[in-house]
């Protein structure tokens, strides 16, 4: 055998070494066993917490009626779908959805795909070819900047939501092909791309845009078409504004897989040239059916996300009025900047012990150095439920300012 000492063999030599390193730096992350579905009051390792870390935005993933559209789905065509949508996999129920999906998102077409990060890695390698460039913002999701990275395409990232590094790369790659690629809600800070300027800088320089709106939809808008709904009145942002739409079901939607949406000839196009959608198994039909089952839901009930946007601004003035400053966002992803790892482990430690579950995020997951709590809010939070999070970060604050740990509020 060859081996690199020790008797390790040459092939996993370097396995160890990363995970030791990876430990060392304290990033090594544990999964929580859950109990039981997916609620605010959850429970976790056999401990009873109040979570603020799902993204199950609207409450949809319990919903009575998604729950038995699941049923009801599997009863129908059975569990598994058997094949690929190019075999026999596609279900006359993913037709339903796929065209419920187009009116919904205002687009000619969408195409299902079994999960989100599935979606963007395919699309993103049927779009671009070893000529073409691919621009993303420096803090998109890792399935956009795997997407690039894995296609034969140049990838570069810009400056978080920076127009003017966004058109200077436009500028310097002139006239190479070139597709911009953007979170629509940034899914660990909140914030919203900048899509207008977006826009106008695509068409200025004869760039694709493709918008990945995971955290944004069922959220934002009066009808929940997220990041793509203009403020304050019903009208979208056209699908020659934003020719790739990506959407995702296991946020909002409380369901699983994807979808991408635009104009008849590009969705023709990514039905023949995608390989994950062409090379998988297709979603469960049942899955589709309960997805119907919540973007009705999205669509006919807005008092959710009301519901949501009153819980987003009670959490955000409680904390200011902690001096806990947020990053700003005005979704339901909400970031207190840590800074180190540490902080942001003993902070959600310390949350831990007094009974709520919120996630400390911190490298690789974001960039070094801005290590964090991520709360995520609900609409089925209940207003006691969110009082007892600022009673908790108000302790916390309390507590950081008096160990060596320093205020919570000045980052390091
Ligand atoms: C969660 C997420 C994905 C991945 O979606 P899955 O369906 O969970 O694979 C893609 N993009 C963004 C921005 C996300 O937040």
């Amino acid at each position: 055998m060859i081996t690199s000492g020790n008797d390790i063999p040459r092939w996993r030599s370097a396995l160890q070494p990363a995970l030791e390193s990876r430990r060392t730096l304290g990033l090594i992350r544990q999964r929580q066993v859950r109990q039981g579905p997916c609620l605010p009051a959850m429970s976790l390792n056999d401990r009873s917490l109040i979570s603020f870390c799902t993204n199950d935005y609207l409450g949809l993933s319990n919903h009575p009626d998604v729950l038995a559209a699941f049923i009801d789905g599997a009863r129908e065509y059975g569990v598994g779908s058997g094949a690929s949508h190019m075999v026999t996999g596609h279900c006359s129920v993913h037709d339903q959805l796929e065209e419920a999906l187009a009116v919904f998102t205002g687009r000619d077409r969408a195409l299902l795909f079994s999960t989100g990060y599935m979606a963007n890695l395919g699309v993103i390698n049927a779009l671009t070819n070893a000529q073409s460039l691919v621009l993303q913002d420096e803090l998109n999701h890792a399935s956009l900047l795997d997407g690039g990275w894995l296609s034969r395409a140049t990838s570069r990232r810009y400056p978080h939501a920076n127009l003017s590094a966004l058109e200077q790369a436009l500028r310097d790659a002139h006239p190479v092909p070139t597709l911009i690629v953007t979170d629509g809600v940034f899914s660990m800070d909140g914030d919203v791309a900048p899509l207008p300027g977006m826009i106008a800088l695509a068409r200025r320089y004869g760039a694709g845009l493709m918008v990945d709106d995971a955290h944004g939809m069922g959220c934002l808008g009066l009808g929940g078409q997220g990041v793509i709904a203009n403020n304050n009145d019903d009208t979208l942002i056209k699908q020659s504004d934003i020719p790739v739409l990506i959407g995702t079901f296991g946020k909002a939607f409380g369901t699983a897989g994807a979808f991408v949406a635009g104009d008849e000839g590009l969705i023709d196009y990514l039905e023949q040239f995608t390989r994950t959608y062409t090379f998988t198994t297709a979603m469960p039909p049942a899955l589709a059916r309960a997805t119907l089952a919540s973007l009705k839901i999205i669509t006919t009930e807005p008092w959710r996300r009301q519901r949501l946007q009153t819980l987003i601004n009670t959490f955000r003035s409680g904390m200011a009025a902690l001096k806990l400053p947020l990053l700003p966002s005005d979704t339901p992803v909400q970031a207190l900047m840590l800074g180190d790892v540490d902080r942001a482990l003993a902070a959600s430690q310390f949350l831990l012990s007094r009974g709520l579950q919120v996630s400390a995020i911190r490298p690789p997951t974001v960039p070094a150095g801005s290590a964090r709590l991520r709360i995520t809010l609900s609409a089925v939070h209940t207003d006691a439920q969110l009082q007892r999070l600022l009673d908790v970060m108000a302790e916390l604050a309390h507590t950081f300012s008096r160990s060596e740990m320093g205020d919570l509020n000045v980052i390091n």
